[in-house]
């Protein structure tokens, strides 16, 4: 896939640009945390907007009206690290194995299609990246890790 260099702050800004409606709907707090002059990352940035769009999606899925949406970035090494950090529900230990499985969904019939896990590890791979996800009830954090290169 055609990556070009890519400023994080300006990519995930113009996700959260697309989900203002939603965002706005559920009076959600969004801190964004991602320094002006981090290293770009070269990336295709129209499949990772959709992972971006896929975890903040989620996000705003778990919170209630009023949650609080952190994004912060930043360099460790050779990689850049985003964290996309909610105070929603949390997921419960006994599915944790499961989320990125395609399909699996814990929302009603028609709200959920269980691919947006699936499809953003999918491509965060194909970027020789990472995903990792912690959580307890009240919060929950997915880190996404990319190489610089
Ligand atoms: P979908 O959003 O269509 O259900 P996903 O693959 O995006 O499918 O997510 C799978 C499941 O993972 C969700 O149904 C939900 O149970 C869980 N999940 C994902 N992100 C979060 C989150 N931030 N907080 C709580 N649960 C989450
Ligand atoms: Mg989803």
């Amino acid at each position: 896939a055609d990556k070009q260099k890519v400023n994080l702050r300006e990519g995930i800004q113009s996700t959260l640009t697309i989900l203002q409606h939603k965002l706005k709907i559920k009076n959600i707090e969004v801190k964004l945390d991602i320094p002006t002059d981090l290293p770009q990352i070269n990336i295709n940035i129209g499949e990772m907007n959709q992972v971006w769009t896929n975890l903040i999606d989620n996000a705003i899925d778990a919170m209630e009206d009023r949650g609080k949406l952190q994004i912060e970035a930043f360099q460790d090494r050779n990689f850049i690290i985003t964290k996309i950090i909610d105070n929603g529900v949390g997921i419960p230990e006994d599915i944790m194995g499961m989320i990125f499985d395609p399909f699996f969904t814990t929302k009603p019939v028609g709200k959920g299609t269980g691919l947006g896990l699936e499809i953003a590890l999918s491509i965060v791979k194909q970027h020789n990246g990472k995903i990792k996800v912690s959580s307890k009830p009240g919060q929950t954090e997915f880190n996404v890790c990319l190489p610089i290169d």
